[in-house]
């Protein structure tokens, strides 16, 4: 299985959809491959697209607050979008490009392996739930294909509107529950065992 890091050299050098074409550079995502909780956002803006980094803008620094509600930081969580890219003027990244950039969604989740993912918005929502109402199933974990699946709004619209900003911080506050529920991580494989020496062994066979 790829590591993250390699994940995101190809990522970077990625060619399969036009936004290859308009970024400055792809943001894969940023966290450490333990992580017990994957987000998934949207697609890099602006201040993403100059950094290679995902949610460092203003849906970003709210996504810390966020965090803090629940008591995590951001280096305990993996964080990536959608689409890999920044969609010109910050549009909705469209039904072919998520297509194209589900390849590596899919590694890096298989590498990562979350017992919980937060989908922030429609689209990263439709990858779980297709055709559900955000406003109607925020909040409410859903158990797909061995993953606990949290749907929540996006940070960008909590962020300015009282009602959303209300309920993604309530959503945030359930998210250790969540988290404690959910299944216990996959164990890393271990290191090898040591060879023994010789007269170690021989003693235990006795
Ligand atoms: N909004 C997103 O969905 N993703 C980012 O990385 C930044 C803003």
């Amino acid at each position: 299985m790829p590591s993250l890091e390699e994940l995101g050299e190809k990522i970077r050098g990625c060619v399969a959809c036009r936004l290859c074409e308009t970024r400055s550079q792809a943001v894969p995502g940023d966290g450490p491959a333990t992580a017990r909780l994957f987000f998934i956002g949207e697609g890099p803006g602006y201040y993403e697209d100059k950094s290679g980094r995902p949610f460092v803008g203003a849906a970003g620094k709210f996504l810390d607050e966020l965090l803090g509600l629940a008591g995590l930081r951001r280096e305990d969580v993996f964080i990536t979008n959608v689409v890999k890219c920044r969609p010109p003027n910050n549009r909705d990244p469209q039904d072919d490009e998520i297509r194209a950039c589900s390849q590596w969604l899919d590694h890096q989740l298989e590498t990562v392996s979350p017992p919980v993912v937060v989908t922030l918005g429609r689209h990263s929502m439709n990858r779980y739930l297709p055709g559900e109402s955000i406003s109607r199933i925020h909040g409410q974990p859903r158990a797909i294909a061995g993953v606990v699946v949290v749907p929540m709004f996006h940070p960008a619209a909590a962020l300015h509107q009282q009602r959303y900003r209300a309920l993604i911080e309530e959503d945030f506050r359930r998210l250790p529950s969540f988290i404690a529920e959910a299944r216990p991580s996959a164990p890393k494989p271990q290191a090898p065992a040591l060879p023994q020496p010789e007269g170690t062994r021989q003693m235990r066979l006795f």
